[in-house]
């Protein structure tokens, strides 16, 4: 099948349900990601921050970038003046530097807070108590620049369903206690974003309304190296 083809089905599949399609585009070419925006698609999921500007640079302006991997905090002003949601945020120093440079180009950026549920020592993310120590300080207190939107996390690479299931499920409970405790009043904390190829069925029965997916749609990744933009 085609990328517009998979895209297709997806999309359906995915928004039948009232959860939003991030698709994700890393290493895949601007022709193969032109493909899926002609096919509906407008919101697009990159890890590197080279390789988003470069594309977000050569493609239609209303193309959504969300940044979904780790970032560093020294990479986060390029990609500032146009970055519509960061998935991977993990600390208060990379909220802080988000929000300054958010401040200079006079946009407020969304955020999700990335959650360690995974049973893997690999995982960037923010443990249950470490979010709520961050929702409570005064320095998060005092960020006007920045919007958190929600809670990432990424499950164990396994075949136990049951396992990921019970991932997934801990963090709609947190996320539902910290609705309750810090956002009650805000609509915009609303999203979970959990799932990809391997598993945002699952994702999306508990709770999920962000699936990132990437390898489904546009096939296997081809590895490429991008210069670090402090290289140049
Ligand atoms: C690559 C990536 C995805 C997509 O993975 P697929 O298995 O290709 O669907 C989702 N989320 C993150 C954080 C990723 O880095």
């Amino acid at each position: 099948m085609s990328i517009a083809d998979n895209l297709k089905q997806y999309k359906n599949e995915v928004e039948s349900g009232n959860v939003k399609l991030i698709a994700v585009s890393k290493t895949q070419s601007t022709e193969a990601i032109l493909e899926a925006y002609n096919a509906g698609q407008l919101i697009f999921g990159e890890n590197h921050v080279q390789e988003m500007v470069d594309k977000q640079a050569q493609l239609p302006a209303d193309i959504e970038w969300h940044l979904i991997g780790h970032l560093q905090s020294n990479k986060v002003k390029y990609i500032a003046p146009f970055v519509k949601v960061i998935h991977g945020v993990d600390s208060i120093k990379l909220l802080q530097e988000i929000n300054k440079q958010a401040a200079k180009n006079k946009r407020i950026i969304d955020c999700l807070l990335q959650i360690y549920i995974a049973d893997e020592d690999t995982k960037f993310g923010l443990g249950f108590d470490e979010v709520i120590e961050l929702l409570r300080s005064e320095e998060y207190q005092e960020l006007k620049n920045i919007r958190i939107v929600g809670l990432m996390g990424i499950a164990t690479n396994t075949k136990n369903e049951k396992q990921i299931a019970i991932e997934f499920r801990e963090l709609k409970v947190l996320f539902d206690g910290i609705k309750t405790s810090f956002f009650s009043e805000d609509d915009f904390f609303k999203e979970i974003s959990t799932g990809m190829s391997a598993d945002y069925k699952i994702a999306i029965e508990e709770g999920s309304t962000m699936v990132r997916i990437g390898s489904s749609i546009f096939g296997k990744r081809i590895i490429k190296h991008f210069k670090n933009l402090s290289e140049n």
